[in-house]
C-alpha cells in the first residue's frame, strides 16, 4: 500500500488524511505529539461516523479508512512515504523546523509538499531536504468538500515532482490546477480583492452587512455573501492574506480595509471569536453594522 505522510492534524491536514485514507494510502499523520495527532484522528472519525449516518458512505468502507490513518508522535515512521505533506501553523519557523526534522529520515526519492496559503515555495524551498523534490499542493477548507488542488512549483521543482504530485491529487478526485509562485496563487489572489471591497464598502457606509451580503450573494449567484465568508475564513486569515498580496505584490489595490484592521484589532475574527461582521451568540447570527 503506497504511503502518505500528513504532519499537522488541524482543519486541513486532519482533512487531507481524511481524503488520503479514503483514497486508498495508508497515512502517517504527525502533530506536536502523539496525543494531538490522535485527536486529529479521533476528529476523522466522527467525521467519518457522520457520513455512515446521513448513508454517504458505508460503514466498512468508513472503517478500512479510518485503519489506515496511523498517528505518530515523531517522524521516524515518515522515512516510508513516498510524499509528505506539510499542514501545520501558518509559521516560516514551524515549517523550516518540521522541514529540517523530515530531511533527516525521507527516502531519497520522496517528495515534501506544502500546504501553505501565503508563503512563497521558492523560499521555503531553502529549508526543504531537496528543492527539486519540494512544491506546494494547495487544498481547500473543507477539504472532503472542495474540489480544486492548486498546485505550485518553485524555481527549483522539478518536472517529475509536478508530474508525481499531480498524479496523487488526481487520485483523490480532486480537479488540479496550476499557478505560479505568486502572492495568493489563484483563488486567493481573485477572492481578497473582492472581500477587502465588501468590508471598505461597509466601513463608507455604501450599505449595511445584510444588503451587502444580500445583493452580492443574490446578484452574483454566490452561495453566501462576502461579509459571511470573511467571517467563515477568520477575519485575521483575511487580514493576513490581503497583507501577503499587497507587501507580495506592492500594489496599493491589495491594502486592507481600514475596518478590517479595526475587527481584528478588537478581536473580532468571525466565527471563531463568535463575533465579526456577524454576533453568533444566539441561535442565528445577528448583523453588527
Ligand atoms: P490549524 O490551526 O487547524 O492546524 C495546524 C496544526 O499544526 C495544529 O494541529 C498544530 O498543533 C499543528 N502544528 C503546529 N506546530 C507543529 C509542528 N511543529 N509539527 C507538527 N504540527 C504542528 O490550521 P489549518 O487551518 O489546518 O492550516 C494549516 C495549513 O494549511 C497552514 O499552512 C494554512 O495556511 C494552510 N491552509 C489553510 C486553509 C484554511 O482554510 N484553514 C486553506 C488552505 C491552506
Amino acid at each position: 500500500m503506497n504511503t502518505i505522510g500528513v504532519i499537522g492534524a488541524g482543519q486541513m491536514g486532519a482533512g487531507i488524511a481524511q481524503v488520503a485514507a479514503q483514497s486508498g494510502y495508508r497515512v502517517l499523520l504527525g502533530d506536536v505529539s502523539l496525543d494531538v495527532a490522535e485527536k486529529g484522528k479521533a476528529g476523522i472519525a466522527k467525521r467519518l461516523a457522520r457520513a455512515v449516518e446521513k448513508a454517504q458512505i458505508e460503514q466498512a468502507d468508513a472503517d478500512a479508512a479510518l485503519a489506515r490513518i496511523e498517528p505518530q508522535g515523531d517522524h521516524a515512521a515518515f522515512g516510508q512515504a513516498t510524499i509528505a505533506i506539510e499542514a501545520a501553523t501558518e509559521r516560516e519557523e514551524i515549517k523550516r523546523a518540521i522541514f529540517a526534522s523530515l530531511g533527516k529520515v525521507l527516502s531519497a526519492q520522496a517528495i515534501l509538499a506544502t500546504n501553505t496559503s501565503s508563503i512563497p515555495i521558492t523560499r521555503l524551498a531553502q529549508a526543504a531536504p531537496d528543492p527539486a523534490r519540494f512544491m506546494g499542493v494547495h487544498f481547500f477548507n473543507p477539504v472532503p468538500v472542495m474540489k480544486p488542488i492548486e498546485l505550485i512549483r518553485g524555481l527549483a521543482t522539478a518536472d517529475d515532482t509536478v508530474a508525481r504530485v499531480e498524479a496523487f491529487a488526481q487520485s483523490l478526485g480532486k480537479t488540479v490546477v496550476h499557478a505560479n509562485d505568486a502572492p495568493g496563487f489563484i483563488v486567493n489572489r481573485v477572492l481578497l480583492p473582492m472581500l477587502n471591497e465588501a468590508i471598505f464598502a461597509l466601513g463608507e457606509g455604501v450599505a449595511t452587512v445584510r444588503d451587502i451580503d444580500a445583493a452580492v450573494s443574490l446578484g452574483l449567484n454566490h452561495p453566501m455573501g462576502p461579509l459571511t465568508l470573511a467571517d467563515f475564513i477568520g477575519l485575521d486569515t483575511c487580514l493576513e492574506i490581503a497583507r501577503v498580496l499587497h507587501e507580495g505584490t506592492g500594489d496599493p489595490k491589495f491594502r486592507p480595509a481600514p475596518l478590517l484592521v479595526k475587527y481584528v484589532e478588537a478581536g473580532w475574527l468571525g466565527r471563531k471569536t463568535r463575533r465579526g461582521f456577524y454576533d453568533y451568540s444566539g441561535a442565528e447570527p445577528v448583523p453588527t453594522r
